[in-house]
């Protein structure tokens, strides 16, 4: 499934990040033994644990809420916290770079979905936080791009449209604050059953669990 997927993505010129929450070291060293560096973890905990057993170059990214007394756990090694989703969070990142000196980079999750469950920023509370937090004022934080999950919902039409949004935020945030920075050029959605759309609403990105790695037991991760 890695090389059909990859092929994909290649005239999307779109990266994967393998989505191995809750999925055992060896699952993962079979994609890390085709050639796959990036994977996702949702848990702190349940990252740290994997880190030791697993080969030096994978690229650990964080995508699930994340407390901000956990940061100091993956702050010295973590490739991307997709899910940077609210101020007091991008805070403490800022803390713990300063304290281990290294620019720790992250995405802003949007909050795109019609479920109240989902974590991130509204556009509008987005554009509060940096109006009061400019950018500039993160020195180790990089800001690399943005991160979204549609709605869990059959009607493919309302995932359509909120991947359009989480672009047209996300070209506007650039506009308005990364303008000419190179560093900001991610737009991180859509996973299993809604990739194919995402890609073609301008992901840059994809996060894929269930098509690589089979379902999860759905009682852990609904
Ligand atoms: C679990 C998860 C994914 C992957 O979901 P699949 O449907 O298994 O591909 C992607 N992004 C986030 C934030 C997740 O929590």
């Amino acid at each position: 499934m890695l090389f059909e997927l990859l092929k994909e993505l290649e005239p999307f010129q779109a990266s994967l990040v393998a989505v191995s929450k809750t999925k055992p070291v060896e699952a993962i060293q079979v994609l890390y033994d085709e050639g796959q560096r990036a994977f996702g973890e949702n848990r702190v905990q349940e990252l740290m644990e994997k880190v030791d057993r697993l080969p030096r170059d994978i690229q650990w990214h964080m995508i699930g809420h994340l407390q901000t007394n956990k940061i100091k756990y993956i702050a010295p090694y973590i490739h991307l916290i997709q899910s940077a989703d609210r101020p007091k969070l991008i805070r403490a990142i800022q803390a713990e770079g300063e304290k281990i000196d290294r620019v720790i980079p992250v995405l802003l999750q949007l909050h795109i979905a019609a479920e109240e469950t989902k974590f991130g920023f509204t556009e509008e509370e987005l554009q509060d936080f940096f109006e009061k937090d400019p950018p500039d004022r993160f020195d180790h934080v990089e800001f690399q791009g943005v991160m979204a999950m549609a709605t869990f919902t059959e009607d493919q039409e309302q995932i359509r449209s909120e991947f359009a949004r989480t672009k047209a935020i996300y070209d506007q945030v650039k506009a308005a604050y990364f303008a000419g920075n190179p560093a900001f050029k991610e737009c991180s959605m859509g996973m299993s059953g809604d990739y194919k759309i995402a890609l073609e609403e301008g992901a840059t990105m994809i996060r894929v669990g269930t098509l690589l790695f089979g379902p999860r037991p759905c009682l852990l991760n609904p």
